[in-house]
């Protein structure tokens, strides 16, 4: 087998442990000599947070928390930060509060330790969002990369099943897109086949329990492993696809990507045999989208865009956006045409086998 490839690995400390947040974080801001210790939590999360930070010192607690960060909110939040002079930011929560601590380090640099209470995997990249005039615009720079992140899954108990659900599919997107993104490679590809292993055992253990520890463990591992390949392999079409859905016509993030990946999976596998060997081998199922649609039966996965707002008049011009944005190494051509059908059957949530 000769092989020929250009890997990026990004450097972060994970402190992973059920129960054991409080003492990772003390024991962090101690490494990192902090002093001045600013805890973002949304007002849900904050009880979360203030269990988390028990043990440490803190200067100022932050709520305002907004879903894909506008930029107002990361102003004001940017400006608390410099008037306390914090020099750690403790973010509490899923991807809006870990987006929130990359808004606010992307101005300031100041270092963010990252507790994350979904699978949304945010806190393992070096990708920044922000939205302006209802556009969201994203960025990728190395100051918002979390120094560390602690994984503890008791912290994600009180997730609702549902959101578990849909949170661990955008965790699988990551795996399955990467597998044919700009950057594929065959380390993210091997993190991305661990991770889908992790997350669809782990999943149905959460909707059978939703206390169950040891599936929460495996989710969280998964949504890691599925957010380091991710952020190494870059944005593939299922990702591309999803950012304009949420973008554009405000569709939730998690249950967009539950919804859509069948789809896009089912629309490349048979152009792109290895990937679709990688994933099948992962779920232990014939065929990768086999596994997947198991899965998403199992943990009654969400099934069509229309019951998120999505309507048939909106697909022109979504296809019309999307298009100008499909990456060029795509195993397969997408055309108006092709992507129209794929996005039909999302909004429908018809077979996507029928997409072959
Ligand atoms: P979210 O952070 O908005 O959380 C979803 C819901 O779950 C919220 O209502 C929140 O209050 C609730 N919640 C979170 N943790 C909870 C807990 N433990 N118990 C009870 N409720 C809890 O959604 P998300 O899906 O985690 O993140 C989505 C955002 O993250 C989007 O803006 C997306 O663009 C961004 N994101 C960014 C990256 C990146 O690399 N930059 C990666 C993935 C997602």
């Amino acid at each position: 087998m000769s092989l020929s490839f250009e890997h990026v690995t990004l450097g972060q400390r994970v402190r992973f442990g059920s129960g054991q947040a409080a003492g990772h974080l003390s024991a962090e801001a101690e490494r990192l000599n902090a002093h001045n210790v600013m805890v973002i939590a949304g007002e849900r999360e904050m009880f979360i947070a203030e269990q988390v930070a028990a043990s440490v010192e803190v200067a100022v607690w932050h709520s305002d928390v907004v879903m894909h960060v506008p930029i107002e909110t990361a102003e004001n939040a940017r400006q608390v930060a410099l008037e306390n002079d914090v020099d750690l930011l403790v973010s509490v929560g899923g991807g809006s509060t870990t987006g929130l601590a990359k808004a606010i380090a992307l101005t300031t640099g100041i270092p963010i330790v990252a507790v994350p209470t979904t699978y949304a995997g945010s806190e393992a990249t070096d990708v920044w969002g922000l939205t302006e005039a209802k556009r969201k615009t994203t960025g990728v720079d190395a100051k918002v990369l979390p120094t560390t992140v602690i994984y503890d899954s008791e912290l994600t108990l009180s997730l609702p099943v549902e959101m578990s659900v849909a949170s661990g599919l955008n965790g699988m997107a990551h795996c399955i897109d990467s597998l044919w993104a700009p950057k594929a490679d065959p380390i993210n590809a091997a993190l991305a086949g661990e991770g889908i292993r992790a997350l669809s055992q782990g999943l149905p253990k959460i909707v059978a329990d939703s206390q169950s520890i040891d599936g929460r463990d495996e989710a969280l591992y998964g949504a890691y492993l599925s957010a380091v390949a991710f952020a190494s392999a870059g944005s593939g079409l299922h990702h591309k696809i999803c950012h304009v859905l949420g973008g554009t016509f405000n569709l939730p993030h998690a249950q967009t990507h539950a919804t859509v990946l069948p789809y896009v999976l089912a629309f490349n596998a048979p152009h792109a045999p290895e990937a679709e060997q990688r994933a099948a081998t992962a779920f232990g199922t014939d065929t990768a989208l086999e596994g997947l649609q198991q899965l998403r039966a199992q943990v009654d996965a969400p099934q069509r865009l229309s019951d998120y707002g999505f309507t048939a008049e909106n697909i022109p011009q979504a296809v019309e956006i999307v298009l100008e944005k499909i990456p060029a190494n795509n195993p397969r051509e997408v055309t108006e045409d092709n992507l129209t059908q794929l996005l039909t059957a999302a909004l429908n949530g018809d077979d996507p086998a029928t997409l072959n």
